[in-house]
């Protein structure tokens, strides 16, 4: 008999973002595959009983390749056992979920996706960044930062990007902080937009770095700024009070 794998996301971080159904799944399971995007405090409460598969380091070296992850993930479930392949935020948001699910088809493993809290809505939102706002912004584009926009071959339109009226969202943007911001500027968006990097969003030690386009690849170079982070850029930065941030109480 074959198993079964849950596709599951843990939400940004506090084990009180993780939905009914993940830690249900994830206290069934027998295999769990993680990677560290789930934060400590989530990975702490993985069951014993399970056998615990580190897939990876965030933002370093990868201790198992993705064809790797899905290669084990199809094996233990042709095994019969349940399979929870755990991943930070939302599973289909820039994760490669779309691409475990694919590979799942293919060998007709079943499956299941638990939709998970994505980071690129709620880390702005838990320190007081709505991403949109009946007056400010009627639209959120929500864009990889980890492609550098000075690459000719980027799948990004840079272009309408610059365009957008509404907010943008980027997530693994630290690294190419620098070109991202040139390259918005380049192509016509204003260098007065308010910009917020939140790090380790709704996690004990998370923190609030803005400024501008103009101003927040030096801002965030001083204040060391390291992934993982949440880049907003749009005018519902202008709402971000440092001394008006809502309470967490899921931490
Ligand atoms: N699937 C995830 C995103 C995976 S890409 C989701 O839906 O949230 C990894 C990126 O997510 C990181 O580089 C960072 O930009 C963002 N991220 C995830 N959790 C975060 C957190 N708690 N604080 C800040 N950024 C976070």
């Amino acid at each position: 008999m074959t198993g079964k794998v849950y596709l599951v996301g843990s939400g940004p971080g506090g084990v009180g973002l993780l939905t009914l159904r993940a830690r249900e799944v994830i206290d069934r399971a027998d295999v769990i595959l993680y990677d560290q995007l789930p934060g400590a405090e989530i990975l702490a409460t993985l069951p014993s009983h399970a056998e615990l598969i580190d897939c990876g380091k965030y933002g370093g070296a990868h201790t198992l390749e993705q064809h790797e992850i899905e290669d084990l993930m199809i094996a233990r479930a042709k095994q019969g056992r349940t399979v929870v392949r755990l991943k930070g935020g939302d599973p289909f948001l820039f994760g490669r979920g779309g691409e475990e699910l694919e590979a799942l088809r293919k060998h007709r493993i079943p499956v299941e996706v638990v939709p998970g809290v994505t980071s690129a809505i709620a880390v702005p939102e838990c320190v007081g960044i709505p991403v949109t706002h009946r007056k400010y912004a009627s639209s959120v584009t929500i864009i990889t930062g980890h492609e550098d926009p000075a690459k000719p071959e980027s799948a990004l339109d840079w272009e309408t990007f610059a365009r957008q009226k509404g907010t943008l969202v980027i997530l693994m943007g630290v690294k190419n902080l620098p070109a991202i911001a040139a390259a918005l500027v380049e192509r016509g968006k204003d260098p007065a937009t308010p910009v917020a990097v939140i790090e380790r969003g709704i996690r004990k030690d998370q923190r609030v770095t803005v400024g501008t386009l103009a101003t927040i690849v030096d801002r965030a170079r001083e204040a060391g700024v390291a992934p993982p982070a949440v880049i907003i850029v749009g005018d519902v930065v202008n709402l971000y009070d440092e001394n008006a941030v809502p309470e967490q109480g899921s931490l």
